[in-house]
């Protein structure tokens, strides 16, 4: 199918984007890589009067190191994302995600802030910026702002993002030496949305587990964070354990690609092989 007509702009500057978005309002959408938005509107699932392409701003593709910590702009693609020697460095869950996220000529389009934006429950970036404690800044016409990634992610398709806004860049915190990253999902076919995935991050004193963050995707309306699983890890240091409170906390819904009862089944799985894994022998 064809989209519908509309307008496109590709403004060079932040200030030219905010008029646009305010010209507009809920009639305009961005257009980053174009990789989610593109099928909706050629499906005519949306029909916006302008899409406003921001593949011209300036300075927004960066990946670089700060003092504190790591920064992934906005337009930085896939694909440079999963070969940038920082990320692999400083983002090593990011660097274990980026190859599932879709297929190479996704990765050649898609961007890091329209993951975020899409916010699909089952993709990997937003686990894992939840995952790392990661910020996300965002600019308007009123100024920036900076949204923890906890709070980003409110359910299916919907973030904190409020009319007008643009995702800059995301703030990744400087990578602490006793924390061990994990990452795994399983899908049905290579380059599908997961059917239940895990971004894991365990911190490790003198062989105990210190402090642990779990956070599943695809078994819930956002990145789901398995609280009673990391205490149960934390005050056994068991797997087993992590997984027993894992399969009474979870409560994923189910669709055509599976039922409650697999995707809970492959939470576990996924739990025992990341988790296993990091408490292992330092590698
Ligand atoms: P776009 O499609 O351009 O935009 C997506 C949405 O975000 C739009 O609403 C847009 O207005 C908004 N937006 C974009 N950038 C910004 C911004 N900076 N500020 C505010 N709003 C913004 N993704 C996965 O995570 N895992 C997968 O396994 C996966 N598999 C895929 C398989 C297929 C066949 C396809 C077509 C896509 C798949 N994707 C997958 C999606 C892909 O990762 C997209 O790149 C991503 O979801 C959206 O990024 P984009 O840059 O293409 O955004």
């Amino acid at each position: 199918m064809k989209p519908a007509p509309f307008d496109y702009h590709r403004p060079t500057s932040l200030a030219e984007t905010f008029d646009l978005l305010e010209r507009y309002g809920d009639d305009g959408r961005i257009l980053a890589g174009g990789q989610s938005l593109v099928p909706t509107l050629n499906m005519r699932l949306a029909t916006p009067r302008a899409v406003i392409d921001i593949n011209r701003l300036p300075g927004l593709a960066e990946i670089r190191a700060t003092l504190d910590g790591l920064v992934i702009g906005a337009l930085a693609r896939h694909d440079e994302v999963e070969a940038s020697a920082l990320i692999r460095e400083h983002a090593p869950l990011i660097a274990a995600a980026m190859p599932h996220v879709g297929h190479a000529a996704i990765r050649a389009r898609g961007t890091f802030g329209g993951s975020l934006a899409l916010a699909d429950p089952a993709a990997e970036l937003p686990a894992c910026v939840v995952a790392l404690d990661a910020t996300i800044r965002v600019a308007n016409r009123r100024g920036t702002r900076a949204i923890p990634a906890a709070e980003f992610f409110q359910g299916v398709y919907t973030t904190a993002l409020a009319p007008g806004d643009v995702i800059i860049e995301v703030l990744i915190p400087r990578a602490e030496p006793q924390w061990r990253d994990g990452f795994d999902e399983l899908a049905r076919r290579n380059g599908d949305f997961a059917l239940a995935g895990l971004a894991a991050r365990v911190c490790l004193v003198g062989g105990a587990v210190r402090d642990a963050r779990l956070v599943f995707f695809g078994v819930g309306n956002a990145p789901v964070r398995a609280r009673q699983a990391e205490a149960a890890l934390k005050a056994a240091g068991d797997v087993r354990a992590a997984q027993r409170a894992l399969a009474t906390e979870l409560q994923p819904p189910g669709d055509i690609h599976g039922s409650p009862e697999l995707r809970r089944h492959l939470a576990g799985v996924l739990l025992h092989r990341v988790v296993g894994s990091l408490l292992g022998p330092a590698s």
